[in-house]
């Protein structure tokens, strides 16, 4: 079954990512379309059990928790392992930079997922993995036993050469992981003097978000140009070419940001020299920046890496898309950002592999077959300016011959509009609410 463009925006625009979800996950548990689901959040009698540990509350962990619960069931236990106290959303965090958005309007908690769907949540760091003994160690010295184990961390990140770790907290915020470093970037902009020059890098992909350095390039453009008069920007993409909404981005990088933005592609870092602020570039050419905003190069989370699920690229999580079971490690699933797939590192991903893998894991407690079938999706709104955006989606469908998810409908939006940002916040709510409430 193919979503038609037409379906799938209208989905995401009138309805919110609730609609195009549940519209997904329906047609992946029964292969109907019914949302029938969500009127009753924990449901009994369903046959199935067990107990499943969740590592990492993000989109992906807090979105797989809830519909374990939601569709598996009461006799599920579901503990989620967080080593935050409350998640702050990337999605939208590109706003922070120009003071359009407050860092803390894109904060969640877990108590809906603890007081509707009663997931356990525990706010401590998840350490290791014993897979023979289905076991996961805590920092509080704890450990939990579980059934089947859903990892969920994200990524971590590789300091550029030249740079430390320590460097990007205090210096050189990539911002690319929402939190005190998008506050940073945005007081170096405010105070950034007129006539300055915003340097960024974006680095080879899989990257998390692809849109999301070029949308970052637009809204710090349009700002500068309100704010900093005379100010430059600079993006070095280490990618052949712009990786996401060509048309949208060419268009905006070639005319409506033309004199201001300089766009290098195949930009290699050979090295960043710290004390003068100057990208340099393997090959030649260097970059000096009064603000500079380096994206590192990322791979799964480190708890993920310390498991032994990492067998894509030397980065990622190499996992089966019907269920997302581990390809190194039976009994551990892997979904969002730390998995090596063909499908786009993006939250609205992370939300339906979640659900997939939700509707996989019911299935393996109770003894049922997999879904031969299963369908994923992505949206992104992606601001071309304060206040214009464009849009892309994906719809992925699960191909026996490959055994991977190809792309069945990868649309960009027809033009940058006005109507575009205004569905930006409906997508939004629509999205967190479905992961988070
Ligand atoms: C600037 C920016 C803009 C973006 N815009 C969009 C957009 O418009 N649309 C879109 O769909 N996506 C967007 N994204 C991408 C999106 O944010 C990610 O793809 C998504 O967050 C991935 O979800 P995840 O659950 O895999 O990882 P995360 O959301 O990062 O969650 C991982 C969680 O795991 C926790 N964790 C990690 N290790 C441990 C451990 N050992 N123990 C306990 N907890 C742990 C972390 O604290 C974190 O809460 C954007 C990203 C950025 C940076």
């Amino acid at each position: 079954m193919a979503l038609s463009r037409r379906a799938f925006v209208q989905q995401m625009s009138a309805l919110g990512a609730l609609g195009a979800s549940a519209y997904v996950a329906g047609y992946l548990r029964d292969g109907s379309t019914s949302t029938s689901s969500l009127t009753s959040p924990v449901p009994t009698g369903t046959g199935v059990s067990g107990r499943v540990v969740v590592i990492g509350g993000g989109m992906a962990g807090t979105s797989a928790a809830k519909y374990l619960r939601a569709w598996g069931g009461d006799k599920v236990q579901v503990t989620l392992v967080e080593r935050s106290a409350a998640y702050t959303s990337n999605i939208m965090s590109n706003g922070v930079l120009t003071g359009q958005t407050g860092l803390s309007s894109l904060q969640y908690s877990w108590n809906v997922l603890r007081s509707t769907y009663g997931v356990t949540v525990v706010t401590a760091e998840a350490r290791g993995v014993d897979a023979a003994a289905k076991k996961v160690s805590l920092s509080d010295g704890s450990t939990l036993a579980y059934d089947r184990l859903v990892m969920a961390p994200g990524i971590a990140f590789d300091p550029l050469p030249g740079l430390t770790a320590g460097d990007y907290d205090s210096r050189f915020p990539h911002a690319w992981q929402a939190g005190s470093q998008t506050t940073l970037l945005r007081n170096q902009l405010l105070a950034m003097p007129a006539g300055g020059t915003f340097v960024m890098t974006i680095p080879a992909a899989p990257y998390r978000c692809p849109p999301g350095p070029y949308e970052r390039a637009c809204l710090v453009a349009d700002w500068l140009r309100r704010n900093k008069p005379g100010s430059k920007v600079v993006v070095l993409d280490a990618n052949p070419k712009i990786m996401a909404e060509p048309n949208a981005f060419g268009y905006a990088f070639g005319t409506l940001y033309a004199g201001m933005l300089t766009y290098v592609p195949n930009a290699v870092i050979d090295h960043v020299d710290a004390a003068t602020r100057t990208v340099y570039l393997v090959g030649g050419g260097s970059y000096r920046a009064d603000v500079l905003n380096p994206i590192p190069p990322s791979r799964a989370g480190v708890v993920a890496q310390n498991a032994g699920l990492v067998t894509v690229g030397g980065r990622w999580a190499g996992v089966d898309v019907l269920s997302y079971e581990s390809a190194a490690v039976p009994g551990v699933h892997v979904i969002g950002d730390a998995t090596g797939t063909t499908m786009p590192k993006s939250g609205h991903m992370a939300n339906t592999q979640a659900k997939v893998v939700a509707d996989a894991i019911s299935r393996l407690l109770s003894g049922r077959a997999l879904d031969q079938a299963p369908a994923t999706s992505s949206a992104c709104y992606s601001p071309i300016s304060m206040s214009t955006a464009s849009w892309l989606t994906g719809v992925f469908q699960y191909d026996p011959a490959t055994r991977t998810m190809k792309a069945v409908a990868v649309t960009e939006a027809p033009d940058i509009s006005s109507g575009n940002y205004s569905d930006m916040s409906k997508w939004f709510s629509g999205l967190m609410g479905d992961t988070f409430k």
